[in-house]
């Protein structure tokens, strides 16, 4: 690895690091919490932490996908899904927070 790339590639992990710590701070508004549990599942597919499929984990279909959090608690838990599939798990996640 280059010098410039791995300098690249520890900014990410601090960066992974700090909203790991945010989206777990639970002093902090839920939708920031949530916003860092985005941005950490993001710099963890970079850094290789999460595979991306080249399929929609449930409909298999090949589509734009997107990651899905069941539980912004455990922001590097993400299931890929595609747009339709990832509303039916969004309606799945409201449901049981109201159940
Ligand atoms: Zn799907």
């Amino acid at each position: 690895m280059r010098k410039g790339q791995r300098n690249r590639h520890r900014a990410l992990w601090t960066r992974l690091q700090r909203h790991l710590e945010i989206s777990l701070d639970g002093l902090k508004p839920r939708r920031i919490r949530t916003r860092s549990a985005r941005y950490a599942a993001a710099i963890g597919e970079r850094l290789g932490l999460i595979d991306r499929p080249k399929v929609c984990s449930w409909c298999r279909r090949h589509a734009r996908l997107e990651r899905h959090h069941w539980d912004y608690t455990e922001p590097l838990n993400v299931t890929f899904l595609c747009i339709d599939c990832h509303d039916i798990a969004d309606a799945m996640v409201i449901r049981a927070a109201s159940a």
